[in-house]
């Protein structure tokens, strides 16, 4: 028998419990082991709510849970209740799949005033992570600033923009559509440093801009290179641009709509100013180098916003013991083996990038290179000496049974229209179960 110890339990854990299920079949007990009392990570407190289609995936990993050689192992904290160490004197493999949770950190003057967040902790709120339900964001703010060209950038600024009616369907938490319904934004400025055609948003992410109810997308039509260029770009940022030329020659027609999301291109945020909260962001002109890098060109402005959401990217938090490469946010690694017996997968291997699909076959490869190491295991205890350690520390586990009443407790309360109402704490969670 071979064990297997998966930290994390969003689509990387998943997939590669997925992929131990179909190498191994019965002579593998895999232990998915998350912080949370409630699976599925990126799935349930990343993926936007009004996207409840890419959610649905979940209802494969549900699968994976069906027979007894994958075991959920629900509100664990590794680090803290358990170390990796103590871990890896249990099982054959340890891998972690803790994603990518962190921001990356903006280092300009004045990114600690209060209105500046980073887009973990907006993404948390609106979905419901017990981390940040009390963010509590500053929306009486009429301009707000969205630093980043991504798809996450592009998540933040339509659910600011969304009326309560564009949220029916969606699991939207009940504390942030009450705080979106008093919302006073009505100017949002996306903040890219380099242009339209470096743009990171996808092209059907992107074009769901062209269709909200109150809000119209705003681009400056000296910002595009020739459109001949455009030919030269592959297919899927291609399709972005055309997006984003369509909205520029639209825009004539959605004078009606309130709300302006703006893109700025070439605009490099250099510092913050503001008394108490953050009141104005400085941005230098970029241009693009040889390369295709951004470099200031010296020219500044004033953007008065009362709010700034950065949405660059995301970092993996350090394990102690754990080797880890600073300048790229994850764990070091080659190809997924970080040293004998510790693996990593999805974000925590290569970073904060690609699809949810991405991780199937980052999970099935990880099993290969454990499949490779481990030959038919053996040598170590497994799930009863988790249990055992974590019955003796008083560890109130959740297994993926108790997740399923956790999960109807949440349908039950949900409001009309939406498929669940989360708890958003811990303590509600467990109290589900009783
Ligand atoms: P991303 O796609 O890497 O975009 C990050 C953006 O931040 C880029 O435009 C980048 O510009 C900019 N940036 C980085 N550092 C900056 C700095 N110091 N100052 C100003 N701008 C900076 O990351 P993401 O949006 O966080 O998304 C992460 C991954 O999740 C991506 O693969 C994304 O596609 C995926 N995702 C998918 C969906 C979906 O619905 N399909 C939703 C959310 C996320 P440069 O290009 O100049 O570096």
């Amino acid at each position: 028998m071979r064990h297997i110890a998966i930290i994390g339990s969003g689509p990387a854990g998943y997939y590669s419990a997925e992929a131990a299920q179909k190498k191994f079949g019965e002579e593998v007990a895999v232990d998915i082991i998350d912080r949370l009392p409630v699976p599925f990570g990126l799935i349930r407190t990343g993926v936007a709510p009004d996207h409840q289609s890419i959610k649905a995936v979940s209802r494969r990993y549900e699968k994976t849970n069906l027979g007894d050689n994958v075991r959920f192992v629900g509100n664990v904290t590794v680090g803290e209740d358990i170390s990796v160490a103590e871990l890896q004197s249990l099982y054959d493999a340890v891998v972690l799949a803790t994603g990518a949770p962190h921001d990356r950190p903006l280092d300009i003057p004045g990114s600690d005033l209060p209105g500046v967040i980073g887009s973990a902790a907006f993404v948390g709120w609106y979905n419901g992570h017990p981390d940040f339900r009390d963010l509590d964001p500053p929306l009486d703010a009429r301009s707000v600033a969205i630093i980043g060209n991504g798809n996450v950038a592009l998540d933040v600024a339509r659910i600011l923009a969304k009326t309560e009616e564009e949220f029916t369907g969606s699991d939207i938490v009940g504390h942030a559509l009450d705080g979106l319904k008093a919302s006073k934004v009505e100017k949002i400025v996306f903040l890219g440093r380099r242009g339209p055609h470096q743009i990171a948003m996808t092209p059907k992410e992107l074009g769901e801009l062209g269709h909200l109810a109150r809000a119209r997308p705003v681009i400056e039509a000296g910002d595009f290179p020739d459109e001949g260029d455009d030919a030269m770009l592959e297919p899927g940022i291609r399709k972005s641009v055309t997006h984003l030329r369509h909205f520029q020659i639209a825009a004539a027609d959605a004078h009606h709509k309130p709300i302006e999301i703006i893109f700025d291109f070439f605009a490099m945020p250099v510092a913050m100013e503001g008394d108490g909260r953050v009141e104005k962001l400085i941005v230098e002109r970029t241009a693009l180098d040889k390369d295709l890098r951004s470099i200031g060109t010296g020219e500044r402005y004033a953007l008065d916003c009362q709010m700034v959401i950065s949405c660059i990217g995301y970092r993996t938090p350090p394990i102690e013991g754990v080797p880890y490469e600073h300048g790229r946010g994850r764990f070091a690694n080659s190809e997924g083996r970080i040293l004998p017996g510790l693996y990593c997968v999805g974000w925590a291997r290569r970073g904060p990038s690609g699809t949810i699909g991405t991780n199937k076959p980052d999970g099935f490869a990880i099993i290969e290179a454990v499949a490779e190491d481990i030959g038919s295991g053996g040598r170590k205890e497994g799930r009863a000496g988790l249990d055992r350690l974590l019955e003796d520390r008083g560890v109130e586990t959740v297994t993926f049974r108790d997740w399923k009443k956790i999960e109807e407790a949440e349908i039950a309360r949900a409001r009309d229209g939406s498929p669940r109402e989360k708890f958003t704490d811990i303590a509600d969670m467990i109290a589900a179960l009783s």
